[in-house]
């Protein structure tokens, strides 16, 4: 169905953090914007997720930082903690304003996605359409994507569908899918415990737990496990989740008697096995967990999706050579998305240490670092959540002149 209009046309396959932070971006630049998602609904899928002072700043463009800003709920101290409860390392929101010129703001997945949408025209979503990419088209022809009973062409296409992207695979189909990452992840978001629960990470054998308070009296939780790929729980996920760290300190064992079983998700961890050879091709961007699967050890997936949504449309403006755009997105967005992948990947390999010494090597490490300087957890995302986006924003927003953008 070719574009009837006079601005240009851009599709967008998956409605998720990334493709709608595109839509988003794209239709404030003047894009004519259509988003085709294989879910029937945009639905409140997920459980909780920690915006960074980086991605905040992307959602700044859009005009949603200063909405989601003020759902802050951490501001005491938290950290990382041993089982026990022992603290290895503390930082507080104060120390992260201070260091990465924002806030972090744990929000429901849910809140984000409906925040986007509310930006978009109503009509721009299309649900129960999975789709792909037909033809990734060049300078002289438009991209093409198609879903079952549709086709449609477009100057731009977007892949945001996801980790297991099938439009990644007609785009590169010789690199790799990418790989278990040697952990699986449970989620839930339940009201919060009465007993007190400074936000946390606790670290045990193979094992880790963590806690975020949301704005709205709730409490997000997420728990890690080495454990081989596809393996499920016999008793429940809610029984598995009180064996492994039912004795471990508070507010663990309250998080889980407020729980019930239809509260939690289960996720096998999945990475990119190696970077993409671009972000694009042709007309179309990659964008999002498609473009670079990371395990959430830094927190970042979300984060960097919503980057890769906001950069995109800093280059692709309606008027733009869009292989150019693209080429310049490439350039932006994949040395900094792959060091990203690269250091969660080594927090991984913390976290998924299993023999005692090596985990008592480790925590005492930590909190010696600990000791040395407080805000360990803060350093982990140097370079990372001190980004700005590029353009005007950069100098209004960023302190710190933003490390990593570009
Ligand atoms: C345990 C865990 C904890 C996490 N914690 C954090 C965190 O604290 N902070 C953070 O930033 N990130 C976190 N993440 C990562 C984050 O959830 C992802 O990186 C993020 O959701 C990626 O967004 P996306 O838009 O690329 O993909 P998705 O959110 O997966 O969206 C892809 C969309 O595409 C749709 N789709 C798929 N195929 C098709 C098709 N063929 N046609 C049309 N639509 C299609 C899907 O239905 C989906 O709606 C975590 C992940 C896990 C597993």
């Amino acid at each position: 169905m070719p574009a009837s209009r006079s601005e240009p046309r851009a599709v967008v396959i998956g409605a998720g953090i990334g493709g709608l932070t595109a839509a988003v971006a794209l239709h404030q630049q003047g894009w004519h914007v259509t988003v085709l998602e294989r879910a029937p609904a945009v639905e409140a899928v997920g459980a909780g997720l920690g915006l960074t002072p980086n991605s905040l700043r992307a959602l700044d463009v859009i005009g949603l930082g200063d909405t989601l800003r003020p759902m802050r709920t951490w501001t005491d101290e938290g950290g990382l903690r041993t089982p026990s409860g022992r603290w290895l390392s503390r930082t507080n929101q104060a120390a992260a304003a201070a260091r990465f010129g924002g806030p972090f703001v744990p929000v429901h997945r849910a809140t984000l996605i409906s925040l986007l949408l509310s930006r978009l025209p109503g009509e721009a979503v299309r649900t129960g359409t999975p789709a792909t990419v037909a033809d990734p088209g060049g300078p002289d022809r438009p991209a093409r994507v198609r879903s079952d009973a549709e086709e449609w062409e477009a100057e731009l296409a977007v892949a945001a569908d996801g980790i297991h992207s099938p439009a990644r695979s007609v785009l590169f189909p010789g690199s790799p899918a990418p790989r278990y990452a040697g952990f699986t992840a449970w989620r839930l978001v339940v009201p919060a415990p009465d007993v007190a629960y400074p936000p946390h990470e606790t670290w045990g054998r193979g094992t880790l737990w963590g806690t975020q308070p949301l704005h709205d009296g709730r409490v997000y939780a997420y728990a890690a496990a080495a454990v081989p790929a596809g393996e499920r729980a016999p008793e429940g996920e809610h029984a598995e989740l009180r064996r492994r760290f039912g004795t471990w300190h508070q507010p663990v064992p309250a998080i889980l008697d407020a729980a019930g079983p239809d509260d939690i998700l289960r996720n096998d961890v999945h990475q990119a096995a190696e970077p993409l050879p671009a972000f694009h091709r042709g007309r179309v961007a990659v964008l999002g967990d498609a473009a670079h699967a990371m395990p959430p050890t830094l927190g970042q997936g979300g984060n960097q999706a919503v980057e890769d949504g906001v950069v995109l449309a800093h280059h692709a403006a309606p008027q733009a050579d869009v292989p150019q755009a693209l080429a310049a997105y490439t350039r932006d967005r994949l040395p900094r998305t792959s060091e990203v992948v690269r250091r969660a990947v080594r927090v991984s390999r913390l976290i998924t240490l299993t023999s005692a010494p090596a985990c008592a090597l480790r925590d005492a490490l930590m909190a010696t670092a600990g000791r040395a300087g407080p805000h360990l957890a803060l350093r982990a995302l140097d370079g990372i959540a001190d980004w700005s986006p590029p353009g005007e924003h950069d100098a209004a927003a960023t302190p710190h002149g933003g490390t990593g953008g570009r």
